[in-house]
């Protein structure tokens, strides 16, 4: 295919048509991410992601031949198998013009870190060849978003850039410069308010656990804090996995860092979401997240949210370590999912066999966790 693309894209983004504008993180030093671990941040010239665009444009136009064949004058599922069985390549952008061809990501970590004017460029390029885009998003660095000012950010946002995706992670100073994220709350603060003033929508993810057993009620409460005073549009929760192998390893083999255990990560949680004021949405749409359940828009839905974190911290231990062993198995994704009783046994028969080996639950259930992106 004429156009390159890069490996990583929030959940949200799945059904998106991505255009890579830079390659790799410019930071690439947070401790527990392992995602652009060993490779080289560069900065594509826009003449380069043109060429892509048109790349992308020329692939749409053979999708749509397929369709005429067909005499359809929309991308139906005959048209997708036409696509499948004569040219898979093209397989993506069909599935994007399927889905209506609205939305669109910029990668690869932090496309704000890009001169306004070129972001800008490429964006109204994006627009010009794509007329049914309706939302081009990307994500953003705190720094690289507080370096701009809002007239620059709103340049972006009069290009048709609709939505920043930022890794917030955390709101505690002492865990943010640990973790080696290299930004403060302060910066945090600043930076979303500015991307709100400039009529963009924020969309912040907080690493759940990220405090480990040591700070994780200091890591909820400023958390609660930061994400208060900005008040994103939506705040997407997301887990710790420490891979094996990572940077933060090193801390935990040492002791230095405990990984939370899944209990831990209930009450963190619950900490946060009681000491959130806000009026945005809250999303927990990633496998890792233990409570998937755990979302809705606020003000009102804040007490439905705590409601299902109590429900199952007051279930028994033994329930407890059968939804936590079910859910990290992929086995349930909701609280009443250990409800069903043939999903219950199984889940009792896995826990039965790491009892017998003398595997300790909690391990398992971390070593597990370890392996997943
Ligand atoms: S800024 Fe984001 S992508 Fe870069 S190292 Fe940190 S978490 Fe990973």
């Amino acid at each position: 295919m004429n156009f390159e693309q890069g490996p990583i894209r929030p959940p949200s983004e799945a059904e998106s048509l991505f255009v890579r504008l830079t390659r790799n993180c410019p930071w690439n030093k947070c401790l527990f991410c392992v995602i652009y671990k060993g490779k080289k941040f560069s900065r594509r010239p826009v003449e380069e992601i043109k060429k892509d665009i048109l790349g992308l444009k020329e692939a749409e136009e053979k999708v749509w031949m397929y369709a005429f064949q067909q005499g359809k004058e929309e991308i139906t599922r005959e048209v997708l198998q036409l696509v499948y069985d004569h040219d898979p390549n093209l397989l993506q952008i069909a599935f994007w013009l399927f889905r209506g061809g609205k939305n669109v990501f910029l990668q690869d970590a932090d496309c704000m870190i890009l001169p306004p004017e070129e972001l800008a460029e490429v964006i109204s390029y994006i627009k010009e060849q794509f007329p049914t885009v309706e939302r081009i998003t990307t994500y953003g660095r705190t720094k690289s978003i507080a370096r701009r000012t809002v007239e620059e950010l709103k340049i972006l946002k009069d290009a048709g850039l609709t939505r920043v995706h930022s890794g917030m992670e955390s709101g505690f100073d002492p865990l943010l410069e640990f973790m080696s994220k290299g930004v403060t709350a302060e910066e945090h603060i600043k930076a979303g308010l500015m991307l709100k003033e400039a009529g963009l929508n924020l969309c912040e993810y907080i690493l759940l656990g990220l405090g480990g057993r040591k700070y994780w009620r200091e890591h909820a409460m400023d958390t609660a804090m930061v994400l208060s005073s900005i008040d994103p549009h939506y705040v997407r929760m997301r887990t710790l996995a420490a891979r094996r192998g990572g940077p933060l390893q090193t801390y935990i083999d040492s002791g230095e860092f405990q990984v939370q255990n899944d209990d831990g990560l209930a009450m963190e949680e619950r900490l946060l979401l009681q000491n959130f004021d806000g009026t945005g949405s809250i999303v927990s749409d990633h496998i890792l997240n233990l409570l998937e359940e755990v979302q809705g828009k606020l003000p009102d839905d804040m007490e439905k949210m705590i409601g299902v974190v109590n429900s199952y911290l007051s279930l028994p231990t033994e329930e407890r370590e059968n939804f936590s062993l079910g859910r990290r198995l992929g086995l349930y994704r909701f609280l009443n999912d250990r409800n069903d009783p043939r999903l219950f046994r199984q889940v009792e028969e896995v826990k039965a066999g790491l009892k017998k080996q003398g595997k300790d639950l909690e391990e398992f259930v971390a070593e597990y966790m370890s392996n997943y992106i």
